[in-house]
């Protein structure tokens, strides 16, 4: 099954509508679809009626902002009811700080010679409660500070660079909460991303567990083949569904199209056969 079940659209930090995302998975092949946008349920009505009205099947999804260890970990909700006042609640909170944590970040950047970066980020934002990183990663490059995004992340956006701006998310048992007590599947998103030790990432999955979490994204399109295979062990060990999805954001951007993935390793339990109940038709 050819099912893409992370994607963002410009309600967080993708650049498309929720509608040219459901396009676009269709013809690329998608047969089981979620628009995962980050903190941010708005998209969700525009892109399960855009999945419908094309007969894409389609899962209510959200990436939650999450603070484990001092590091951010990114937690997807799949097959969630998109109008739980309590998910809802938590993700407005957690969403809350992002304008403050920008204008520091652009104050930090004024400090190395960057100067109008808040104001340059928000040209690019779709949504204005969801101002990210990833917004003046695009205004750093179209000023021409950098000529990729990825270039903005390394030397300016991520710890220990000038535009840094350390924030506080959601807790690992809040995020995790308001996603089953909204009849969803939480799944620890892109785990090779974290960088943790063994020991922490051990902690990670354990309490992820504990609180109720069931599922890690196995194949995505930030892990390599190899770390595929790595997280397909994680799964067998912890006994979590597999879940796969290309975090697709922008045609210019990301080098893993929406149902551009090789399928799950063998021997996974897919985490859609646990949301058949879910699934939008
Ligand atoms: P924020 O939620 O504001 O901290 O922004 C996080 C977003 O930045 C992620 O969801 C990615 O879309 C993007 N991002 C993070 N790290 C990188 C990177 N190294 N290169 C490109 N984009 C990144
Ligand atoms: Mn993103
Ligand atoms: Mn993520
Ligand atoms: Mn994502």
């Amino acid at each position: 099954m050819n099912a893409d079940l992370h994607c963002h659209s410009f309600v967080s930090d993708g650049t498309l509508a929720p509608d040219a995302l459901a396009a676009r998975a269709k013809a690329n092949g998608v047969e089981l679809w979620a628009l995962t946008d980050h903190d941010e349920l708005g998209g969700q009505d525009a892109a399960r009626a855009a999945a419908h009205a094309i007969g894409l099947p389609y899962l209510a999804g959200v990436e939650i902002s999450v603070t484990f260890a001092d590091t951010t970990v990114h937690i997807v909700g799949l097959g969630v009811d998109s109008d739980d006042a309590t998910l809802r609640k938590g993700l407005a909170a957690t969403r809350g700080g992002r304008e403050a944590r920008a204008r520091e970040m652009a104050s930090e950047l004024a400090k190395v010679g960057i100067n109008g970066a808040f104001e340059g980020a928000l040209q690019y934002v779709g949504n204005p409660d969801l101002i990210s990183r990833t917004h003046f990663a695009r205004h750093l490059v179209e000023s021409g500070v950098c000529s990729d995004t990825h270039e903005v992340f390394r030397r300016f956006l991520i710890e220990g660079k000038p535009g840094f701006v350390p924030h506080r998310w959601a807790t690992l048992k809040d995020a995790v909460s308001w996603i089953a007590d909204a009849g969803g599947i939480a799944v620890v998103a892109h785990p090779a991303r974290y960088k943790f030790s063994p020991n922490a990432e051990y902690a990670l999955f354990s309490e992820f567990k504990a609180h109720g979490g069931r599922g890690v994204e196995v194949v995505t399109g930030s892990h390599t083949a190899a770390e595929a295979v790595r997280y397909a062990v994680t799964a067998r060990e912890f006994d979590l569904l597999a879940s796969r999805g290309s975090d697709f954001h922008s045609p210019d951007e990301s080098r893993i199209d929406l149902g551009g993935l090789p399928p799950l390793p063998a021997g996974l339990k897919p985490v859609w056969e646990a949301l058949t109940e879910r699934i939008a038709a």
